[in-house]
């Protein structure tokens, strides 16, 4: 069977590329036209592949990993590589936490850590296992995050591109615990280490929540 990712993967690698291209400020943005065509982000090709993605999502349709490879790629190549990245695994985290309800995200708020932590591990759990082909097991105050064919392995030198899996772990677990503690890449298929695996520590979580 032909591998598929969701397609709010793909989708979350061209957002970073079109907001890390974007000009800031009114002064640059009158050299738009000319950065347009040096710039991939800005590029209509660019446009068209996000309203085509976006169109998948809305649909629920499944890329081929082999595009979603094929774009990881065409990032990795960028001295910003890295950067471009993790803005891509933020925008990840942060449309699959929109997917979670807004009851189930006011719950995960108010509620002490002893309900909404399991709450939170179930969510992270669906999330990773939907959008990175991801599987989340939690190990006393560590959460594991497996991806056993990652997007982005290799397409940058080094680790580089395992930064993706890490910044949407990170973010995505901002979101739903409050914790901004310490996520560690600790097994790597670049290192030939079977899979990817980052592990989280979300036992912070308490003290910046404030509970
Ligand atoms: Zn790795």
């Amino acid at each position: 069977m032909l591998a598929t990712v969701d397609a709010l993967l793909p989708l979350s690698l061209l957002e970073a590329v079109r907001d890390v291209d974007t000009p800031e400020g009114v002064l640059e943005a009158e050299f738009v036209d000319e950065l347009r065509n040096k710039r991939l982000g800005l590029s209509d090709t660019v446009y068209t592949q996000i309203k085509r993605y976006t169109e998948s999502v809305r649909r629920n349709q499944r890329t081929p990993q082999d595009e979603a490879i094929a774009l990881a790629k065409l990032i990795g190549r960028r001295p910003d590589a890295e950067a471009v990245l993790r803005a891509a695994g933020r925008f990840l985290a942060r449309e699959a936490y929109m997917t979670v309800s807004p009851v189930t995200r006011g719950v995960l708020k108010v509620m002490p850590s002893m309900i909404s932590r399991p709450l939170a591990f179930r969510k992270t759990r669906r999330i990773a296992h939907r959008y990175l082909n991801g599987n989340v097991r939690r190990v006393g105050q560590f959460i594991l995050l497996e991806v056993p064919r990652s997007v982005t392995l290799g397409v940058a030198p080094g680790s580089t591109g395992c930064s993706f899996y890490e910044s949407t772990l990170r973010e995505l677990l901002r979101l739903l615990v409050g914790t901004t503690g310490s996520v560690e890449h600790t097994r790597c298929e670049g290192r030939g280490e079977g899979s990817c695996e980052w592990r989280a520590d979300w036992r912070g979580a308490d003290r910046t929540r404030g509970e």
